[in-house]
């Protein structure tokens, strides 16, 4: 024989109960011999609870009432629940009159949930000509009188269910109810909410059945919430000592006295979904692989009690008065810690007791709070415990390493409660988040990096035509997904916390107005719970880069393009550094200096390695390389190329930005503070490429007259010594090892067979020249400017970061 036990939620109106009849018949027709547990039907109890307490409060819930009677019948309007209905309506009515009710009365009108659905199961099947008939379990499930709870008394309950089931008809299928007893009187008593799984489990110990099949609406145990954690996945067998301790820490699918009577006699329960029949589901048994099974649960409507103590230390019997007076009030403990000075104890209660918890506390606690022995008894609500069953500590300590990185403040952890579980009582705002990371870290799944860009310039946007492009691969690869969940231009934002698309320019353009965009995106990632949180700043803003320190206090790391933030004065480089440790962030600007080319990874690495840098030389524009090396080997004149070059868009639209020197000036302060110099821009002697005359007046007065500066650069060219070719070279020097070096930023005279002196095209290069190399300096020469190669650059940042996630 087998159990076959359904749940409310597949015994709603509509598809639930047309599937389980259909289930049923399916199984009668092959002659399966079955016995059926039924819990009420879809939210049944809870409404039975409901009306409890609105007629205790003297409210008016006819018309709830009238709802609930006609969804009882709904499936067979011939049906008779008149008895029933009306000895509800009694009870309620002498509530209303006495303005109370007691636990017993209470599970007296609860367990007419399951007499109602099984009556009518039974009534339906007959209908189809299968014969069955409703078994009310408080005739055999004898209990002790714990209403709400009660506890079971099984050598009487086995004799009698034996006996009743042995004198039924062998020809009728049993539909029993689930989840209601009776005491020794004979009045009615509860096994508990989500109980009907354990009376099937006694059925099916008392009478040997083969196995029980538990129909709900979820495919089975998965290895977290599947609502809150995308990639949870089915576990398709677990063992019993597993499944109990899933059950005991919130798995609501089972109730935690449901796997005992299993295990005695050896009888698989197996995990279905009504709703979805072809899935296997999970099977648990003896044989799942032992200690093989990991799950995250999550216990919610938690309260946490935090008792902050100051003279009590070494002083015996605290702890025994806290948990003495706490349970003389039925009030249940879980986690509890103690910090290792016993300055402090704290623990969780349920969320409906704490006040109740904390005032107790405060009574049992009077003299000493008066003496100030006890601080002070703090209760915190709205937190819940997150379980990892089959973890250890140290094989948690990774996870803990990434909540910390993302902000998530774990209030309590403890790990001795039984075996192989941690538990952590988080904040409710974080339990999402932290579930997701925890997840991932222990199945090693997919990891989200949420992704903010900022600024959808020529950069910007392709750095996200990139990523895009690249999302699927890198899926598949890395198991990262780079979700790129807000992008931010000058007037809008464009949130989507599922990812933007490939048409996200025209999505753009139709998304709201907005004026604190920041803002914005930090409640956004809140909101949704987003892990994982980068920031790129692709603006050339300089107002942008105050934003940073607030973006890694919201747990963002940082990427940037922009090269503000690190050649602002140098007191706030330092600000921004030491943010930067502090909030634990990482914060990458590779393309601040040479575009894509790996110019501040090498010299970082070299810098921390202990190689000293003794000095670092280049050309570090590519328009002005693109300028320099034309000129040099042509006999065109100056403007010829400058204006070439403006066109080509090799330089800014006023292309005196690039001359004045100031950008080549930027990347090597940047790179001279990576050596841990102090310098400040200031300090760096800049040739400006524009002479005198030329500088004022607007961009196109400039441009009308650019063959002015055709003399000026004529007259260095014809002066230049033979085999020697102009570039303009940026050039760190002086004593390193200082707090300051030497910065110039100058047009020279180079060498035509030298590194610098051969350059071609429009590519940088940078020579690292280091004690270890001598004479011979590392040199790195490409491409050193560009949209593409820039945004490129900020992707490899963007791995870099995500690798470490
Ligand atoms: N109907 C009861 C409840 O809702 C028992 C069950 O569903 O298992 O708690
Ligand atoms: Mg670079």
């Amino acid at each position: 024989m087998k159990i076959i036990k359904f749940g409310g939620y597949s015994l709603k109106n509509g598809n639930g109960i047309e599937n389980v009849i259909s289930i049923l018949q399916n199984k009668l027709k092959n002659r399966e011999k079955i016995y059926i547990v039924l819990s009420a039907r879809g939210n049944t109890t809870d409404q039975l609870e409901f009306f409890l307490e609105e007629a205790k409060n003297g409210n008016d819930y006819a018309d709830e009432w009238e709802k609930f009677k006609a969804y009882q019948v709904e499936p067979l309007a011939s049906i008779n629940f008149k008895k029933e209905f009306q000895l509800l309506e009694d009870i309620f009515q002498g509530i209303r009159l006495t303005k109370d009710y007691s636990s017993k009365v209470k599970d007296l009108v609860l367990a007419q949930g399951e007499i109602l659905a099984t009556q009518l199961v039974a009534e339906i099947l007959n209908s189809k000509g299968f014969k069955s008939n409703a078994v009310d379990s408080r005739l055999f499930l004898k209990t002790d009188s714990t209403y709400g709870n009660a506890i079971i008394n099984d050598t009487i309950s086995e004799q009698k269910t034996i006996n009743f089931f042995h004198s039924l008809d062998k020809e009728s299928t049993p539909i029993i109810t689930g989840f209601i007893s009776s005491n020794k009187q004979n009045e009615t008593t509860t096994l508990g909410r989500n109980g009907s799984n354990y009376s099937a489990s006694l059925i099916a110990n008392y009478l040997n059945a083969e196995e029980i099949q538990s129909y709900t609406h979820i495919n089975g145990i998965y290895t977290a919430n599947p609502t809150l954690v995308n990639n949870a996945k089915i576990i398709e067998q677990i063992n019993y000592t597993e499944a109990h301790e899933l059950a005991s820490f919130g798995a609501s699918i089972l109730h935690v006295k449901t796997i005992a009577p299993l295990v005695e006699k050896n009888i698989p329960l197996r995990i279905l979904n009504s709703f979805n029949r072809n899935n296997k589901g999970t099977l648990i048994n003896n044989n799942g692989i032992k200690g093989g099974i990991k799950s995250i649960s999550i216990q919610e409507e938690i309260g946490l009690i935090n008792i902050e103590v100051k003279g009590l230390l070494g002083k015996k019997g605290i702890d025994a008065r806290i948990f003495t007076s706490l349970s003389n009030q039925n009030i249940s403990i879980g986690i509890i810690s103690q910090g290792s000075s016993e300055r402090g104890v704290s623990f969780v209660v349920p969320e409906k007791q704490l006040s109740l918890a904390k005032e107790v506390l405060l009574n049992e606690f009077k003299y000493e709070i008066l003496i100030k022995d006890i601080h002070s008894i703090k209760s915190l609500e709205d937190v819940s415990v997150v379980t990892i069953v089959g973890q250890n500590i140290s094989e948690f300590s990774p996870s803990l390493d990434y909540l910390n990185q993302n902000k998530v403040s774990v209030l309590l952890i403890n790990n001795t409660i039984s075996g192989n579980n941690i538990s952590l009582v988080l904040q409710n705002k974080d339990v999402k988040k932290s579930v997701n990371i925890i997840h991932s870290q222990i199945f090693g799944i997919t990891k989200n990096i949420n992704i903010a860009i900022f600024g959808k310039g020529t950069v910007g946007s392709s750095l996200i035509n990139q990523i895009l492009a690249s999302r699927d691969k890198i899926l598949d690869k890395k198991e990262t997904n780079l979700n790129i969940f807000a992008i931010i231009g000058s007037k809008k934002v464009l949130f989507n916390k599922d990812g933007i698309m490939k048409n996200w320019e025209s999505d753009y353009d139709n998304s709201e107005e907005s004026t604190n965009s920041i803002n914005e995106v930090i409640q956004y990632a809140k909101k949704h719970h987003l892990e994982n949180l980068i920031a790129i700043d692709n603006t050339a803003s300089s107002e942008f880069v105050d934003n940073y320190i607030p973006l890694m206090e919201s747990s963002f790391d940082l990427i940037s393009s922009n090269k503000i933030a690190n050649t602002q004065d140098y007191s706030k480089y330092r600000e921004l550094r030491k943010s930067i440790k502090s909030n634990n962030k990482q914060y990458l600007y590779e393309t601040n200096v040479g575009a894509g080319l790996p110019i501040i990874d090498t010299i970082r690495i070299l810098h921390e390695s202990g190689e000293n840098i003794t000095r670092i030389r280049g050309v570090f524009s590519g328009s002005l390389s693109y300028l320099f090396n034309q000129f040099s080997s042509s006999d065109k004149p100056f403007s010829y190329f400058l204006q070439n070059a403006t066109k080509l868009g090799f330089t800014e639209p006023d292309p005196r930005e690039d001359l004045c020197g100031n950008d080549v000036a930027r990347k090597l302060l940047i790179l001279a503070r990576e050596l841990d110099l102090e310098n400040e821009f200031d300090e760096i002697e800049i040739e400006n490429l524009i002479p005198e005359d030329l500088r004022d007046g607007d961009s196109q007065t400039f441009l009308n007259k650019i063959y002015e500066i055709d003399p000026y650069y004529q007259t260095i060219k014809d002066n230049l010594k033979k085999n020697q070719v102009l570039r303009y070279v940026g050039d760190l020097s002086g004593n390193l090892q200082e707090s300051k070096g030497n910065l110039t930023v100058k047009l020279a005279s180079i060498p035509s067979d030298s590194a610098i002196g051969s350059l071609k095209g429009s590519d940088s290069i940078f020579e690292i020249y280091t004690d270890s190399y001598g004479e011979n300096p590392i040199t790195i020469i490409g491409a050193g400017a560009g949209a593409e190669v820039t945004a490129r650059g900020v992707f490899g940042d963007l791995l870099r970061i995500a690798d470490k996630k």
